[in-house]
């Protein structure tokens, strides 16, 4: 699903009477009795939980995405280990890492470190596979700031390989996505490595 096709669904509002109903049938699908007094108000609080953990469906994640003219700064800007918490659409079982992201201004364009942060938030709180997810967020970084370079690489344990299907806890997935000069120079992309794994290019280790 692209970006637009996300922002269409979104305009849609989470239905707490579906979600509440729906659980109700799970909880019966599975053989459970949801009258017992552990599950009575189970439907209630995932229906509520639902609004928080999958509320970037409802959010538009351009919208805060301020961007200052700095004219002194045209260098790599990195955060790493952003935490993120993301639902695999095909299980509904989360996935959970981190995010590095980078980027290169150009013509002193940047943006607000904490709405990096945030707009990594506001698509990992969607149905997702960590594929799109780390395409989104460069594609959006990429279209907002216009920079000379973007790299987005997440990393996460998919609960539906830890605990389901291969039972493979512990596996980590990479995914990434490299746009303009980080794509285009080997040097560029060697120091962003570099970085992500917490060295320095001067071969400083702290
Ligand atoms: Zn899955």
């Amino acid at each position: 699903m692209d970006i637009k096709t996300q922002k269409k669904n979104s305009s849609k509002k989470m239905n707490q009477k579906k979600i509440e109903q729906a659980v109700r049938l799970l909880l019966e699908g599975v053989g459970e009795d949801p009258e017992r007094p552990g599950l009575k108000g189970t439907p209630q609080r995932v229906a509520r939980m639902m609004e928080d953990i999958l509320g970037g469906t409802q959010t538009d994640p351009v919208k805060d995405l301020e961007v200052f003219q700095d004219e002194r700064h045209d260098e790599m800007v990195m955060i790493r280990n952003i935490p993120l918490y993301s639902f695999c659409e095909h299980h509904l079982l989360p996935f959970a890492g981190v995010a590095h992201v980078a980027y290169i201004p150009k013509e002193g364009r940047i943006i607000g470190l904490s709405k990096i942060a945030r707009l990594v938030d506001t698509l990992a709180r969607r149905l997702q596979v960590q594929e799109r997810l780390t395409k989104q967020v460069a594609d959006i970084l990429n279209a907002t700031l216009n920079p000379l370079g973007v790299m987005v690489v997440i990393e996460a344990e998919h609960l539906c390989m830890s605990m389901r299907g291969i039972k493979k806890p512990k596996a980590v997935t990479i995914t990434s996505a490299v746009r303009g000069s980080f794509r285009t120079n080997p040097a560029t992309r060697a120091e962003a490595m570099m970085l992500l794994k917490g060295g320095f290019p001067s071969g400083k280790e702290t």
